[in-house]
């Protein structure tokens, strides 16, 4: 996953353009894509597919002809959808045009200008009060143009329709845990995924934030009550302890597996409740759709000092946080998989386990009691109201734990399955 993240890093990605186009190329080598292309002035929900853009190089160079700001040190350096220039100005002219950080003085911001037909450089503070007044040469070799919005979708089949969807963004340029990390844990996830044949039906999106959600929506308007759960995966591998952000809905079930398996693991974690601000669990939860779709993070949106900064390199992504984050949307996952009803065959006072071996097989296992709690549980709360998420939950048992003892009463002939 970090190798992902290193080798994602120095794309210029935006909304549009190249930059995406190439970010995918580079997914598809682990993940079959369908890539879609939509033109410019679709019109999406209350948005309007906006020209594509494009960039060569860019740079600011002073009277001895030295880059001092220099596109091609960092995408970073240009405010994203800048507009082309081409021109001797002086800095004094100039300056309403540079962004820099001044709490942040060595750092250079992560700009951009989508919506809004203007031009821009950023760069540290530092470097801005080291420059001398006098004439500069700008140049940003740009394109702004009719053209296309590029997403991309992956599916892991399963054997119903019912659909889980995982969706990152992948518009922004050189900045590494916002979102190459949740990129990076979307494709290991898909990847493993593949080799599990899950129940459900699992969709990876891949779409610029904000306006390619919207034209995913917009475009799927039909079939999105297929979606029966899903998780915004974003800034997935900083060292800060997983944040779970619930879906507008509070209660979906998404919601209560991602509370319980971050509780059971007993990794430090925080769960917040919705709030209509964020990633694309804004345009998700937008009341129209209002999707069971949750968000998971390590560090939440915009709560880290190296949030849209140069400083938001490879370097903060750690592969131990990665992995983590996998492992914690892997254990989400299998409780999305298992929580099933189970109906208690049973039912008039507890059924004799030692007689079916169901003490015996439990034998000498440290987890015994654990165990042995769980198969009464599951008998107890069996009446097909109830799934087995919500046994784990009463119980305060994991839910693996919970799913191996229905497994064992099933297989003991105490326990039917209700239809899902
Ligand atoms: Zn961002």
């Amino acid at each position: 996953m970090h190798d992902l993240v290193r080798r994602l890093y120095p794309l210029c990605r935006s909304i549009t353009g190249d930059g995406v186009r190439r970010t995918l190329e580079i997914l598809a080598e682990s993940v079959p894509l369908d890539v879609h292309e939509v033109p410019t002035g679709t019109e999406v929900l209350d948005w309007t597919v906006p020209k594509e853009w494009n960039i060569r190089d860019a740079y600011v160079k002073d009277a001895a002809g030295r880059r001092v700001i220099d596109f091609a040190e960092s995408n970073l350096h240009v405010v994203g959808y800048s507009t082309p220039v081409s021109a001797v100005m002086s800095l004094a002219e100039l300056r309403p045009h540079l962004h820099t950080l001044p709490d942040q003085p060595a750092l250079t911001p992560y700009r951009t200008a989508y919506y809004a037909e203007t031009w821009g450089f950023c760069l540290a503070a530092d470097t801005l009060a080291a420059l001398p007044e006098g004439d500069y040469e700008v140049r940003i070799d740009s394109t702004l143009a009719e053209g296309h919005l590029t997403y991309a979708e992956h599916v892991v089949p399963g054997r119903v329709a019912d659909e889980v969807l995982i969706s990152c963004h992948v518009c922004h340029p050189s900045l590494a845990n916002d979102n190459l990390a949740g990129v990076a844990v979307a494709v290991a996830l898909a990847r493993r995924l593949a080799r599990a044949e899950p129940w459900h039906t699992y969709r990876f999106l891949f779409a610029p934030g904000t306006i390619g959600a919207i034209t995913w929506l917009a475009r799927n308007r039909e079939r999105v009550d297929r979606i029966r759960h899903g998780l915004v995966l974003a800034c997935a591998g900083d060292a800060g302890p997983l944040t779970y952000k619930r879906s507008r809905r509070g209660d979906a079930a998404v919601d209560r597996a991602a509370a319980h398996v971050l509780r059971a693991s007993g990794r430090p974690h925080t769960v917040n409740d919705f709030s209509p601000y964020g990633y694309d669990e804004r345009q998700f939860c937008s009341p129209g759709f209002d999707l069971p779709v949750g968000s998971l993070t390590r560090t939440p949106y915009a709560g880290y000092p190296e949030y849209h900064t140069s400083a938001d390199d490879p370097g903060l992504v750690r592969p131990e946080a990665l992995a983590d984050t996998l492992e914690a949307c892997w254990e989400i996952v299998q409780v999305l998989e298992g929580d099933r009803r189970y109906l208690n065959l049973s039912p008039y006072g507890e059924p004799q386990l030692g007689r079916r071996g169901l003490y015996g097989s439990l034998g000498g296992r440290s987890d015994t009691e654990q165990a042995q709690m769980a198969m009464l549980w599951v008998l107890n709360l069996s009446d097909g109201e109830h799934g087995l998420l919500d046994v784990a939950e009463r119980a305060g048992l994991p839910f693996p734990v919970v799913a191996e003892a229905a497994r064992a009463l099933q297989g003991a002939g105490l326990l039917k399955e209700r239809a899902r």
